[in-house]
């Protein structure tokens, strides 16, 4: 693949397999990535504020962690070689070191300590023997286990050595990560800029919220559903508003877009072979592909560029443009945030407890819900109508049900395929 956009737009049958009027959904998403190279600016932030950021340096470590050997247990420290095999160990207590402590201590042949979790190794000691398994008689702990030399002690750097790659840049921080920093005492580190993405929505029908809605115009909901899938990810989100089908209202609000934002997003409008506004503007000031894509419900997509701006045509109908942003848009979005290798939302086999009802030819993203059943396993259900405008099918989903071309019909009990929502949308 190493057409230029300006090739393809301009003869599209320059590629092999390329098929703008049945295009697969796979291909779709190869297509696009090609285009795609992350932001370049990077800024220093501290920590709390890099959630959802993209790592843009290595992170080393500076130091063990942990930084010294210590107790994973309240209980005694000892040398294994104090331990008898057969007959009950019976050891000494010379003093109690607790978590904080930061004087070195130390024991001899016949001697433990009593630790807590956390406190520092004695030097002499290699085990910790938990305190519900000693019998203590004054001075003395005995206890009849066998512990393997080593057991219930965090060695200096077990998690982390000094020197060691801990996070590689392209790297998308999460909580876990914020807490691996701290663990590592880094309070500030290089993130990639912001990525900026503007969007609107198309039509005449449109009314905004605080209208009253007139016969014929629908309240744009594309704009709301569109903030919150955006809302996910740690982007700078521009709302241009609800646009009219007038040729100078959009030629002006598109190139206000483009020059603001890295991305722009539109829904409405880009339906393939339908003469219209939006198709019109994107030939005259971009380089944007139209497809239609062979799955439902999401047909009609457009991708391309206008001047340094991505640009991605949703469908007009509410479900259709939540489906192809989580098909097409997240993982541009994440891979232009700087994220080297963005992970492809999970899919996996679950049981379906209804029949399906699907034609044959199209990848299909119907809407699911995935349940726990009462013989104890997960399951899967449609949420009922399936139409592309029916938002509230993609309300009550917890996932979709993904089905492939080649599948038609399925009966209650099949395998199928979903793809979790959760903590996406
Ligand atoms: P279009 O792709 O512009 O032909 O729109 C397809 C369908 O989606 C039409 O029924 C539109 O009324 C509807 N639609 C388009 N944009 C929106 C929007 N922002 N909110 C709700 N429905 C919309
Ligand atoms: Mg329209």
């Amino acid at each position: 693949m190493t057409h230029t956009l300006t090739q393809l737009v301009a003869n599209p049958s320059c590629m092999d397999d390329y098929h703008p009027d049945a295009m697969p959904v796979a291909q779709a998403r190869l297509f696009i990535k090609q285009f795609l190279s992350a932001v370049t600016q990077t800024q220093i932030l501290p920590v709390r504020e890099c959630m959802g950021r993209v790592l843009a340096a290595d992170i080393f470590s500076a130091a063990n962690v942990p930084n010294y050997d210590n107790s994973a247990m309240d209980g005694y420290a000892f040398n294994s070689k104090d331990m008898h095999a057969k007959s009950p160990t019976k050891l000494i207590i010379i003093g109690t070191i607790l978590a904080g402590n930061t004087t070195a201590n130390k024991i001899e042949a016949g001697q433990c300590a009593r630790i807590m979790t956390g406190g520092m190794m004695p030097h002499g000691a290699d085990t910790v023997i938990m305190q519900e398994k000693v019998k203590v008689d004054g001075d003395y702990i005995t206890f009849t286990d066998a512990l393997k030399p080593n057991m219930n002690v965090r060695f200096a750097g077990e998690d982390l050595q000094v020197g060691q790659i801990v996070l590689t840049s392209g790297h998308l921080i999460r909580a876990a990560d914020l807490g691996l920093l701290a663990s590592l005492g880094i309070s500030q580190i290089s993130v990639y800029r912001k990525l900026k993405v503007a969007f609107f929505s198309t039509g005449d029908e449109l009314a905004s919220l605080g209208d009253t809605l007139k016969k014929g115009q629908v309240y744009d909901s594309n704009r709301y559903s569109l903030y919150g899938m955006l809302s996910r990810f740690a982007l700078e989100v521009i709302d241009m508003g609800a646009i009219p089908d007038d040729l100078k209202l959009l030629e002006d609000t598109l190139l206000s877009a483009a020059k603001q934002a890295d991305v722009v997003i539109t829904s409405g409008g880009v339906s393939v072979g339908e003469a219209d506004y939006m198709k019109l503007l994107l030939a005259k000031h971009g380089h944007v592909m139209f497809w239609k894509i062979a799955m439902k419900p999401g047909r009609p997509l457009a991708y391309g560029k206008i001047g340094q701006a991505h640009y991605f045509g949703l469908p007009g109908n509410p479900v259709a443009v939540m489906v192809t942003f989580y098909q097409f848009v997240r993982e541009a979005l994440l891979i232009l945030m700087g994220q080297t290798t963005p992970a492809p939302l999970p899919i996996f086999k679950v049981i379906c407890a209804e029949n399906i009802k699907k034609q044959t030819g199209r990848t299909e993203f119907q809407r699911g819900i995935l349940f726990f059943d009462t013989d104890g396993t997960w399951k899967v259900k449609p949420t009922g109508a399936q139409g592309s405008a029916m938002l509230s099918s993609m309300s009550l989903a917890n996932c979709f049900i993904v089905l492939d071309q080649t599948v038609g019909n399925l009966d209650a009990g099949s395998l199928v395929s979903v793809q979790v929502l959760h903590g996406l949308d």
